[in-house]
């Protein structure tokens, strides 16, 4: 059993917790908050181990905290660095003074790990690794969609436009709410970042923020190298780990209506772990293929993290991985 910290108890490290404590081969040593609040309230509700992860939140946590982050990694085979974009890269002095395997998130650079880690693409390249970076949901969602289409027919040219969400459901302080917000430096990040894990994969990627907090929606154009029919994609796909597809005509035409998905199939804070691929918008012109997609921003790398969990530990192979994986959080195959 892997004794696994989470660093930074907020919207992904609560729900690594959780699905590390689903999983049958790992367990949860602890997770740090930086003070008192109704997340470190719930990390005790749920049985984990609060630890304090700066110095002056172990003041701030008192008696809830059972001691510092330096306390809770010695104890711990890996850690999950949950903490907010930028903090990770500060807090890798940490994981490397305790000696132990480290996995950040995608707000983190490239050079954080030297390795940006995808389950489907390269986990055998992640396995025995001091740490890994697991790319942002938008680009784990380009990862699933993409990378079998390189696989079964090659793909030439990427073209996608990002409609971004403009914060998590519970940024209050987040934007905009009555404006379209283009990202003016073109190409967004998300392009090379596909490229960091698919290396020569030549996407170019434009993004803007909209006033919603549910979803991000991909509109995707590329170039097949080889000839492919619209079902010979989709039969693709059909096997691809990870991704759903969902139908238009059957009533779920929006994010807004995915997100009830989630909430219908009961899932656990109405995640959707598998990228939403529109099974009615996929196009194939020449050799041409458009669609669009959707990446519940909040849920898709959790799977992602646990997998780059079992690779650094060398606990098992890419497959027994994922499908361990997602038995235990419930997956959709
Ligand atoms: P969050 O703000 O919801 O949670 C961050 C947590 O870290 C908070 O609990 C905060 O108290 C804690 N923290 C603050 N300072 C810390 C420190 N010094 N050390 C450890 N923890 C500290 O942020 P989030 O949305 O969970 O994002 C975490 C990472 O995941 C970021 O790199 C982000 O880019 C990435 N990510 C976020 C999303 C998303 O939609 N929210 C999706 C994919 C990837």
């Amino acid at each position: 059993m892997k004794r696994i910290a989470v660093n930074g108890f907020g919207t992904i490290g609560k729900r690594l917790a959780d699905a590390v404590d689903a999983q049958p081969d790992m367990e949860v040593s602890g997770v740090t908050k930086t003070r008192p609040n109704y997340e470190a309230d719930l990390a005790v509700e749920r049985g984990y181990d609060l630890y304090a992860a700066t110095e002056a939140g172990l003041e701030g946590l008192g008696d809830m905290a059972e001691g510092s982050v330096e306390e809770l990694l010695v104890e711990s085979d890996l850690v999950f660095d949950c903490s907010p974009t930028g903090i990770g890269a500060r807090n890798r002095g940490l994981y490397e003074d305790a000696g132990i395997a480290a996995v950040y998130q995608g707000g983190e650079p490239h050079d954080v790990a030297g390795f940006s880690f995808n389950a489907a693409v390269n986990f055998d390249e992640a396995v025995g690794r001091d740490a890994a970076r697991v790319v942002s949901c938008n680009t784990t969602g380009l990862c699933r969609s993409l990378f079998p289409l390189v696989e079964a027919f090659g793909v030439g040219d990427v073209s996608v436009t990002l409609v971004r969400r403009g914060g998590d459901p519970k940024q209050t302080d987040r934007g905009p709410i009555n404006a379209i917000v283009p990202s003016l430096g073109i190409p967004s990040h998300h392009g090379p970042d596909v490229a960091k894990v698919i290396p020569g994969l030549d996407v170019h990627s434009m993004a803007v923020k909209v006033p919603t907090t549910l979803m991000h929606l991909h509109a995707v154009s590329l170039q097949l190298e080889s000839r492919a029919s619209r079902s010979d994609v989709l039969d693709v796909w059909e096997t691809a780990p990870r991704v759903m597809q969902v139908d238009g005509g059957r009533g779920i035409g929006s994010t807004a209506e995915l997100c009830e998905l989630g909430r219908d199939m009961l899932r656990p804070r109405y995640d959707l772990w598998e990228l939403a691929l529109w099974k009615d918008s996929v196009t194939v012109e020449g050799d041409r293929l458009s669609f669009f997609q959707g990446v519940h921003q909040e849920s898709i790398v959790v799977p992602e993290n646990i997998d780059a969990a079992r690779a650094l530990l060398e606990m098992a192979d890419s497959e027994y991985s994922t499908r361990t994986t997602d038995d235990a959080l419930g997956v959709i195959r």
